[in-house]
């Protein structure tokens, strides 16, 4: 498989000087869906900058007289799924707890907290056992939801963390949906041929710049057009749905993305979105995880024209800066 970038230089003549310099973007075409990405070059942290960690706390301390998910409230404003879908109503495991999601984005949809006690999380503080709890419950209900209505075929396992992700409420959690529709992007993972999976995984292999390793059963890849800054990709083959995923997946997967929300600390990010698709029998298990823009007043939204209506990133983070900084993390 070849890996498809192209470096487009010109020339500008810039302030203060009467001669032509170059300029360069390259543009890299996704190896599964051909989406395209670009990777600028802005002077260092232009495009994002570091998290304000005193604006971060100023957030979590105004948000938590009224949050929801803090354990004074949770068990009186959060709904209860009915006996038929799960009997004791809402999922626990470990200090994680799941329950319907008042606003339903899906046929069936799920919110879960890491803990209702855990109202402020630094990335560097998701432990392997907060998010392989949280995991465990997301994975209990689409289980339980396929159970309870095999139509509902279509799941997926998500997270918006801090408000630039999309995230209204600052209780750090996960959402689950499931229904009888793919969302567009399930829809065109299903279509890509299940051995171009395997060419991409092989390739990255053997190039080595973006394969970060393999915690056992999920490989970890630096995405090579990413979506977003660091994109993370992990994939694992021949898993089951995430409604059949075993305990000991569950585990690893919520070791390696403890992994890579430490990683996105490192790199001065707080706030990231996530997505784990179910994609129909036969193909990997696909996890995809970005950074988003940090909060702080009147931040520049890191979605403009290109990534909402092109469908097209662009970064000044290189994968391959981020798969140096990653080093051997992500190894055994
Ligand atoms: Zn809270």
């Amino acid at each position: 498989m070849e890996l498809r970038r192209e470096v487009l230089q010109a020339e500008i003549v810039y302030p203060g000087s009467d001669h032509p310099g170059p300029t360069s973007v390259e543009v890299r075409w996704d190896p599964l869906t051909g989406h395209t990405a670009r990777l600028v070059t802005s002077p260092a942290g232009a495009l994002f900058p570091p998290a304000d960690l005193g604006a971060l706390a100023t957030l979590a301390e105004e948000s938590r007289p009224t949050c929801p998910f803090c354990p004074e409230r949770i068990e009186q404003v959060t709904p209860r799924f009915p006996a038929a879908v799960w009997p004791e109503g809402r999922i626990r495991r470990g200090r994680a707890l799941l329950f319907p999601n008042l606003l339903t984005y899906g046929h069936y949809a799920s919110v879960s907290v890491y803990g209702a006690e855990l109202h402020a999380l630094r990335l560097g503080e998701f432990t392997p056992e907060l998010v392989g709890d949280n995991l465990a419950v997301q994975v209990a209900f689409v289980g339980a939801v396929a159970r309870h209505d095999p139509a509902a075929r279509w799941a997926s396992v998500n997270a918006n963390h801090l408000v630039p992700s999309g995230g209204s409420l600052f209780h750090p959690h996960l959402q689950g949906t499931a229904g009888p529709f793919p969302t567009t992007f399930q829809g065109m993972l299903a279509e890509v041929p299940v051995e171009r999976f395997a060419d991409y995984l092989a390739t990255e292999r053997r190039l080595g710049a973006r394969h970060l390793g393999s915690t056992g059963r999920a490989e970890w890849l630096a995405a090579f057009a990413p979506a977003g800054p660091a994109e993370l990709r992990a994939l694992v083959p021949g898993a089951p749905t995430p409604a059949e995923l075993d305990d000991e997946l569950v585990a690893e997967l919520g070791r390696g993305i403890s992994t890579a929300l430490g990683l996105y600390a490192e790199l001065g990010f707080e706030s990231f979105n996530l997505a784990l698709y179910g994609l129909p029998p036969g193909h990997p298990l696909l996890l995809r995880m970005l950074c988003r823009q940090n909060p702080r007043p009147f931040y520049r939204s890191d979605v403009m024209y290109l990534e909402r209506l092109h469908w097209e990133a662009a970064v000044d983070l290189t994968p391959e800066q981020v798969a140096e900084q990653a080093g051997d993390r992500f190894r055994g």
